[in-house]
């Protein structure tokens, strides 16, 4: 059997982080797990902007992301012993409490492995239909929003061409955007509460640039079609989110995306008997990640779901640092601090809120899209525009771009042909920003075009207009 002082579960952003603390804090036998064939976890398909900013200081893609935590994981790996071992394509089956790590992979079969410490990275996974419970068929074309960023941005196949979100969470938000850009038409954003659950920028920058229609207090009530979908229908809904008789429409759609909320991922967690908090779906735990179980840490989305990368990295940085404490014989955190009420701060981010309506025509009002805080910015045209209610300087650099020549960050993916013929997809994003009206043009003109391997991260693929992300 082999030991090693931590084993880390789960190669996302929240399992690199931690075991590069754990490794820089003076822990030399560490193993980190992951059971996809590359590390990067849910980053690695989300190829849109909007990571980075507090971790490494620029906006990045999520491949782009994944990348920058893989090289400084790369960085402490150098000598003769690696403090870190990477086992890819392997499952954990399960944990126990004695901190014995039961895992499969194709080249060792059923193995065992024992840790002094274990860290888990494990992330979460999305509510599916069934735990909506929306009645009707169970055609072809409903699927969960993440399901569908996979098929499209690392498969490379369309899901539908007439879709309908429901749930105005990032992810919806996400592919509603994504889906016009691949080309379909995305006919609503449907949600349930009296206002949306993503950020303010997403709603900007996913709906309004591209006039998809939010309609809030509503639900899909039922499901139409045999083998594909054919429709949907929607219902307004109470204050207790009932559907109001008498209020059905129907929607004639292919595809119906479910952006309905994220499930941390705990089957392992319960099965080593840890404590789980109701609230978030993830283990009590201590201000150093420790959970109800001495020399077990839980960091990322496995924890709570987070809205941010930065945060995952932030809390797996300390996990790490727990982690290595513990194995070193610091003492664990008192079973008090594990037991006591979680609060997690929630959204930093201020959701969008009802916005005052203002009466003279001449003055915009828009959420700032530069950063997660999403501002809501007042802009009075002009021949100097003015503009009040962003934070930072940049928010007034955009308020004034946004009323004269707006701008757009372009992320997708485009096809490799590879040395062997056959194809492969790579996210891409354009050299800065450009033109908000030339987006749908460039996207189109990047749909029809494939490059011929090798390619590298950074190269650029139109010369001056379009680079690769990360692979
Ligand atoms: C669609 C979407 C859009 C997002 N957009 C943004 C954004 O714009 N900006 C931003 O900052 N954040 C965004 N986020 C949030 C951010 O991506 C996540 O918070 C972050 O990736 C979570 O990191 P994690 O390491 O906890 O989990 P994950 O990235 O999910 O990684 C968990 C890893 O554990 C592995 N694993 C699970 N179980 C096992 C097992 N039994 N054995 C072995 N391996 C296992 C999984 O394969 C996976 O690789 C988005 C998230 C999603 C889903
Ligand atoms: S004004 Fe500044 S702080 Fe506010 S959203 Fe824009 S960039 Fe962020």
């Amino acid at each position: 059997m082999r030991c090693y002082d931590i084993v880390v579960i789960g190669g996302g952003p929240a399992g690199l982080a931690a075991a590069k603390s754990a490794a820089e804090n003076g822990c030399h036998s560490i193993l980190l797990i992951e059971r996809d064939t590359k590390l990067g976890g849910i980053l690695n398909q989300c190829i849109h902007n909007g990571f980075g900013l507090s971790h490494f200081g620029e906006e990045l893609t999520g491949p782009e992301y994944a990348f920058r935590a893989y090289e400084d994981l790369k960085s402490i790996n150098q000598g003769s012993h690696p403090p870190v071992e990477i086992l890819l394509d392997t499952f954990v089956m399960e944990i126990t409490s004695r901190k014995q790590i039961y895992a499969m992979n194709k080249k060792d079969g059923y193995f065992e492995i024992s840790a002094q410490a274990i860290i888990l990275a494990m992330g979460c996974r999305e509510k599916a239909r069934g735990a909506l419970a929306i009645p009707g068929t169970r055609p072809a074309g409903v699927m969960t929003a993440g399901l569908a960023q996979h098929y499209v941005n690392i498969d490379g196949y369309m899901v539908g061409r007439k879709v309908v979100i429901l749930g105005s969470g990032d992810i919806g938000l996400i592919m509603a955007r994504r889906m016009v850009l691949e080309g379909a038409d995305v006919l609503a954003c449907i949600e349930i509460a009296p206002q949306p659950g993503g950020l303010a920028r997403n709603v900007t920058q996913c709906l309004e640039d591209y006039g998809i229609p939010l309609y809030l207090r509503r639900t899909v009530t039922a499901i139409h079609g045999k083998d594909r979908l054919t429709g949907i229908t929607v219902s307004e809904v109470d204050d207790r989110y009932t559907p109001v008789p008498g209020t059905e429409k129907e929607i004639e759609c292919d595809t119906l995306l479910l952006s309905c909320g994220l499930i941390p991922e705990n089957e392992l967690s319960r099965k080593a008997g840890l404590a789980i908090d109701p609230k978030t779906g993830g283990p009590f735990s201590s201000d150093v990640h420790e959970t109800s179980i001495p020399g077990i840490f839980a960091c990322g989305n496995v924890l709570h779901v987070h809205d941010l990368a930065d945060n995952v990295t932030k809390e797996a940085i300390e996990a790490g640092k727990a982690a290595a404490a513990y194995v070193a014989g610091a003492s664990s955190t008192s079973e008090q601090a594990i037991l006591s009420p979680k609060v997690f701060p929630g959204k930093v981010i201020k959701p969008v809120g009802e916005i005052e309506k203002n009466t003279d025509p001449a003055v915009r009002q828009m959420t700032c899209i530069i950063c997660p805080r999403g501002c809501t910015l007042t802009v009075t045209p002009g021949p100097t525009p003015v503009v009040t209610g962003n934070s930072c300087p940049r928010g007034e650099a955009y308020g004034i771009a946004e009323v004269t020549h707006p701008m757009r960050t372009l992320t997708t993916t485009i096809r490799v042909r590879l040395e062997d013929g056959s194809l492969s997809r790579i996210s891409v994003k354009s050299k800065g920003e450009i033109p908000k009206d030339e987006i749908r043009t460039l996207a189109e003109k990047i749909h029809h075009t494939v490059i011929n391997a090798p390619v590298s991260v950074g190269d650029e693929i139109l010369p001056g207009v379009l680079a690769t992300s990360a692979t």
